[in-house]
């Protein structure tokens, strides 16, 4: 356990098996060089990497990838990136870290130089995207602007690295970035969500993460929103702790909401099904004076009753990703255990199937919350 962690390193392999992005929806099987760790930076061998929703947007359209200035088609890409795995290789002066450890990861580097950079919101840089040529501020964000985690091996800024738990899966291990969303979105609404209520619409895995930890920290009423389709998605609801879920193609969610509080609403609502109406729909959810955070990404414009915002002095945030270190803070609630956060792992895939995975998670075959692909180690 004493020797030093140069001594322990294992030789990095030369090659390493890495699936690019050619043009829309194809995924081709590639070989690239593993990458070398500069300072502050590691190598990781992945272990495990679960699909989101968000990895099948940039895979089919693009957005929000930005890859070199532009579309991250044909572009020697590698998308994917909520992994985890174990660290093979360190930069120079890393002693934050040790070869071998196991870590989940934050998506964002940002570039440490900039405005939000600075004050913490490196989700929000300022130079996104500009990593490269002469435009080269340091940005990274893996599996967005820098290649990802559907491959054997990533390259992280240390900032971006996270311990996995003791006795936590490597299943598991890959639900740390979705819970840090979770987080930063309740952290967003004002931190103090002890004794206080919530309505998480849309039962994806970041809204029912966003149920575990609401109720872990303390929250009063939780009530949880969905429709039918996502029947076993709300009797997970249910054993994460929501107080009440509501079917909104059985009942208006809105009314629902009303019933269940008496006409006075709630203090917050978290936003996670990108449904057209969501924000008009969660501005009727709040008390006057209540918050609404933003967390799903929409397709299209929608038209907003501005005026129900105004004249309620309602609070509207938006977010993106897993800023003010949530991640390292999701970690440490996770691993307390005080909800089965590994019942949002459903499906789980061989790395030379990811084309199937992103399928099953695209089409929902068979009921799907998080598919995970395992990356296997015998081909490293
Ligand atoms: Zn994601
Ligand atoms: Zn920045």
């Amino acid at each position: 356990m004493s020797s030093p962690a140069s001594s322990a390193a294992p030789m990095l392999a030369r090659e390493m098996k890495a699936w690019v992005l050619d043009g829309p929806n194809e995924l081709r099987l590639s070989t690239k060089p593993v990458p070398r760790p500069g300072p502050a930076e590691a190598v990781v061998r992945i272990g495990a990497v679960a699909v989101c929703g968000t990895d099948l947007e940039v895979i089919r359209d693009g957005p929000p990838a930005l890859v070199a200035g532009g579309l991250p088609f044909n572009r020697n890409f590698t998308p994917g990136h909520e992994y985890m795995g174990t660290i093979a290789a360190l930069g120079e002066g890393v002693d934050e870290f040790a070869v071998g450890e196991r870590v989940a990861v934050e998506i964002h580097a940002g570039c440490g130089r900039c405005t939000r950079c600075r004050e913490g919101m490196y989700t929000a840089c300022v130079n996104y995207g500009l990593n490269y040529a002469d435009h080269d501020k340091g940005h990274r964000a893996n599996g967005f602007t820098t290649d990802g985690g559907f491959a054997q091996y990533a390259l992280n800024h240390i900032n971006t690295l996270v311990r996995v738990p003791h006795g936590m899966s490597d299943e598991e291990a890959t639900l740390i970035v979705t819970a840090g969303t979770a987080i930063y979105g309740l952290d967003v609404l004002g931190g103090l969500i002890a004794g206080q209520s919530l309505v998480v619409t849309g039962p994806g895995a970041i809204g029912l993460m966003g149920v575990g930890m609401a109720k872990a920290l303390g929250a009063g009423l939780v009530i949880l929103s969905g429709t039918d389709r996502d029947r076993s998605r709300l009797e997970i609801g249910r054993t994460f702790g929501a107080d009440e879920v509501v079917d909104a193609s059985a009942e208006d969610a809105v009314q629902a909401v009303m019933r269940i509080t008496r006409g006075k609403g709630v203090d917050y609502v978290l936003e996670c099904s990108g449904a057209p109406n969501a924000l008009n729909d969660a501005a009727r959810m709040v008390s006057r004076g209540g918050r609404i955070c933003l967390v799903a990404f929409t397709h299209g414009e929608a038209p907003v009753n501005v005026a129900r915002l105004v004249s309620n002095n309602i609070y509207v945030f938006g977010i993106r990703g897993e800023g003010h270190s949530a991640t390292r803070r999701a970690a440490a609630l996770l691993a307390q255990a005080r909800f089965p956060a590994k019942l949002l792992h459903t499906h789980t895939f061989a790395f030379d199937a990811l084309p199937q995975a992103i399928r099953c998670a695209a089409e929902r075959i068979g009921d799907p919350i998080k598919v995970v692909v395992k990356v296997d180690e015998r081909h490293a």
